[in-house]
């Protein structure tokens, strides 16, 4: 059975109390053993909120791939890892944009917390012009090759796949169900083709891209979506808990 997963991306959002308070509301709400629920909060809120809370796991949006040293303004996996810290965001179309982070700089980034012992979940997605000229399985397959898919069976088992269309992010334009369906039974076929059946079949593969409180359920409802990476509408505890319960 793949773990359901409900991941909330904060990005560069909400104080400190702020957050302390969202996660506390989100925490009153009831699920069930079968979903896991993520958050990824500022890099500097993590201790803080770490302490607090038991029945969330929260994970770094990102983190620098050395053990320790002049990196100015970086985070390394160890300091995280004292916190309690085990699960990274990796790949997410935001640090692909701004932050120049290419295929070959995600996969150093990739094996570096692999290695490390982490858990990841790594984001691909292909942009609006891509999707329009119909090249959006040759670009997302390309992403995966790049930077994920020279990992074994066994370093797969700690990596969830996000599928995130950059045109749908924070923009209120979700993919339709249709769409996300098929790009993620390609995903899991292209798992199958490099790792065999058994493996595809237990890796979750999450969407995200303008999920919500409306349309989380037709979403998680298809058979290749093992549930969602969720920005805008994680801000909000009743569209998160919606989403949850979806
Ligand atoms: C995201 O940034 O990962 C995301 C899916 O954002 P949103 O839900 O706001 O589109």
């Amino acid at each position: 059975m793949r773990k359901r997963i409900v991941a909330g991306n904060w990005k560069m959002n909400l104080n400190l109390l702020q957050a302390k308070q969202l996660l506390e509301e989100i925490e009153k709400g009831n699920w069930g053993s079968e979903v896991e629920v993520f958050l990824f909060p500022s890099l500097f809120q993590l201790g803080h909120l770490q302490g607090t809370n038991q029945k969330i796991t929260l994970g770094a949006q990102n983190f620098y791939p050395a053990e320790k040293g002049a990196f100015t303004g970086e985070v390394a996996l160890d300091q995280l890892a004292v916190e309690g810290i085990q699960w990274v965001l990796i790949g997410h179309s935001e640090r692909r944009q701004y932050f120049n982070e290419t295929n070959a700089v995600l996969k150093t980034k990739l094996d570096y917390a692999i290695h490390q012992g982490s858990k990841v979940i790594f984001c691909c997605g292909e942009p609006l012009e891509i999707r329009e000229n119909g090249s959006h399985f040759k670009f997302v397959k390309n992403q995966l090759e790049e930077s994920l898919f020279h990992l074994n069976a066994a370093e797969m088992k700690q990596v969830v796949i996000a599928y995130e269309p950059i045109w749908a992010i924070g923009t209120g334009k979700t993919a339709s169900t249709e769409q996300a369906e098929e790009m993620h039974a390609e995903i899991r076929s292209w798992l199958t083709e490099k790792y065999g059946h058994d493996t595809a079949e237990s890796i979750s593969i999450l969407y995200g891209g303008s999920c919500n409180d409306q349309n989380a359920q037709e979403l998680f409802a298809c058979p290749n979506i093992d549930g969602g990476l969720i920005g805008g509408a994680s801000l909000k505890a009743d569209s998160f808990l919606t989403i949850i319960n979806a």
